[in-house]
C-alpha cells in the first residue's frame, strides 16, 4: 500500500454533521496516528517552493497541520481566528456562509508588507474561508505564495474562489 493509501484512509466520513446532508471528512484518526500525520506533514513539505517568510494557519484545524508544516519548514505560524480570540489590533474580514457571515481576524503586526507567505488548513470546501484569509494578508501587504490543503472537495469549486492563488491539495473528493 502507498503511503497516501495508508493515510487516506485515516480519514472519517461522519454522516449527518454538523447538520443533516453533510458528510464530514473527520481527520481526527489521521492525527492520532504519528506516521500517518508525518506523511502528510512531508508530503506538504514537499509543495512549499521557493522564498516563504511563514506559515498561515487557519482555525482551528489548520493550526495543527500549520503548526506542524512550519516545525518542519523552520519557519513562524502566523494565526487567523474566529472573532474575539486575538487579544492585540486586529483587521478583520466578513464572508459569506450558506445561512449568514462569518468573520475571521488577523492581528495587524502579523505580518509586514513583502512578507511571502503559505496558507494551511485541513479542508478546502466553498473557498470562503481561504478566500477570506487571502484579504487579509492582502491587507497587511503581504503576498500569498500558495494555498495548501490536505483534503480538497472537487464537487464545490473551492478553488474558483481562489482564483489568482497557487492552491494544492493533497488528496481530492
Ligand atoms: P469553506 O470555507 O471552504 O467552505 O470551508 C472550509 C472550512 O470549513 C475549513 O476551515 C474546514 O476546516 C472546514 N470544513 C468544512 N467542511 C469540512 C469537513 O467535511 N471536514 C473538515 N475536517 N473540515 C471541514
Amino acid at each position: 500500500m502507498s503511503e497516501k493509501m495508508a493515510w487516506s484512509q485515516l480519514i472519517r466520513d461522519v454522516p449527518d454533521f454538523p447538520k443533516p446532508g453533510i458528510i464530514f471528512k473527520d481527520i481526527t484518526p489521521l492525527l492520532a496516528d504519528g506516521e500517518a500525520f508525518s506523511a502528510v506533514i512531508e508530503e506538504m513539505a514537499a509543495l512549499v517552493d521557493g522564498r516563504v517568510d511563514a506559515i498561515v494557519g487557519i482555525e482551528s484545524r489548520g493550526f495543527i497541520f500549520g503548526a506542524a508544516l512550519a516545525q518542519r519548514l523552520g519557519l513562524g505560524l502566523v494565526t487567523v481566528r474566529k472573532p474575539g480570540k486575538l487579544p492585540a489590533d486586529v483587521h478583520a474580514v466578513e464572508y459569506e456562509l450558506e445561512y449568514g457571515v462569518d468573520r475571521l481576524e488577523i492581528h495587524r503586526d502579523a505580518l509586514a508588507p513583502g512578507h511571502r507567505v503559505v496558507i494551511v488548513d485541513d479542508l478546502l470546501a466553498t473557498g470562503g474561508t481561504a478566500a477570506a484569509t487571502v484579504k487579509l494578508i492582502e491587507m497587511l501587504g503581504a503576498e500569498v505564495v500558495s494555498c495548501l490543503f490536505v483534503i480538497e472537495l472537487d464537487f464545490l469549486e473551492g478553488r474558483k474562489a481562489l482564483a489568482g492563488t497557487a492552491v494544492a491539495s493533497l488528496l481530492h473528493f
